[in-house]
């Protein structure tokens, strides 16, 4: 029998609640529920829509019957997303003023927060100061998909950054496997909640006609969240997560993200070492920065492939 520990969450009518979804339908797949809910307790809801899901270029061939996508192909694609997403938000008791689109590349918010972390950190903390929410739900940073663990980084480095009191934070996962562990909050339901949501994600049809049946296994799991607590410490050096092969080191690159910058290397180059059990350890890190500090290892090699092999962690 599992021994689940889950924090309940109670909803009011001074609840607000600010949803970061890096693409349309992860707001009906991960979070229906949970807006639902705030909106039935009286609370405001808002969702910060990170992208157009403009590049997914294998649902457009499928229901357009066409092969080659180009730039105008894709942003009428973009735009058919929006308005289903505007759809499924009206079947979740929300208005279409709550949506905040930002039109960022999608498939391209690691790059984004690459090039440009200030901007795009702002851009997040004016919705922050804007909205006041007092609960943010935002991608786990264990997320496999690209653009949900950085929509994770920009999240947390915003809320770190505005000004008024914090949210509570609670983190969902799309693609990858759950992480059970202290501080999971579950979300009570019922079977007239669930089949709204089920309605809002048919909202999504572009991305039903292909994937429907996995749209809705993601969608058919109780909505469980992960409770955001900072684990960054102040220390000169972190241990790492992970154990890449020696074969695929040349390939590898570490890039470190905190409210003072990116910092990239090649693997080889990286100021790491080996602790007595054989762990790499990180060093030249700056223990006076304020704040979240993340790391994401990755493969720089074009691949057709595009979910994370390692991914974020939190140092
Ligand atoms: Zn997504």
């Amino acid at each position: 029998m599992s021994r689940e520990a889950d924090m309940s969450l109670s909803l009011n009518a001074r609840t607000r609640l600010l949803v970061v979804a890096p693409h349309p339908d992860d707001e009906s797949i991960a979070t229906g529920e949970l807006i639902l809910q705030v909106r039935q307790a009286g609370g405001e809801v808002q969702i910060l829509l990170l992208t157009n899901g403009d590049n997914n270029p294998w649902p457009q061939r499928w229901v357009e019957r066409r092969l080659r996508i180009g730039a105008d192909e894709r942003r009428r694609w973009g735009e058919r997303r929006r308005t289903e997403v505007t759809q499924a938000l009206a079947q979740l008791g929300v208005t279409g003023e709550a949506l905040q689109p930002l039109g960022w590349p999608d498939m391209g918010i690691t790059r984004r927060l690459c090039d440009q972390l200030d901007a795009s950190v702002e851009m997040v903390v004016q919705c922050l100061e804007a909205f006041r929410p007092t609960l943010v739900a935002l991608p786990a940073l264990g997320d496999h998909h690209p653009d949900h663990g950085a929509a994770h980084v920009l999240t947390r480095l915003a809320v770190a950054g505005a000004d008024g009191e914090a949210p509570r934070m609670l983190a969902y996962l799309v693609h990858g496997q759950e992480v059970t562990g202290k501080g999971r909050v579950k979300l009570d339901s019922s079977v007239g909640i669930h089949a709204t949501k089920m309605a809002a994600l048919a909202c999504h049809r572009s991305q039903m006609a292909l994937s429907g049946k996995r749209m809705r296994r993601l969608a058919d799991r109780g909505e469980r969240y992960q409770a955001v607590r900072g684990t960054s410490v102040a220390a000169e050096s972190a241990v790492l997560p992970w154990q890449p092969s020696r074969l695929l080191q040349r390939w590898l690159r570490l890039t470190l993200v905190d409210e003072r910058g990116v910092r990239q290397w090649p693997w080889r180059q990286a100021p790491l070492s080996m602790d007595g059990q054989g762990r790499y350890v990180l060093h030249g890190l700056d223990p006076a920065a304020p704040g979240p500090r993340f790391l994401k290892l990755h493969m720089n090699l074009p691949s057709p492939w595009i979910f994370d092999r390692w991914g974020w962690c939190e140092l």
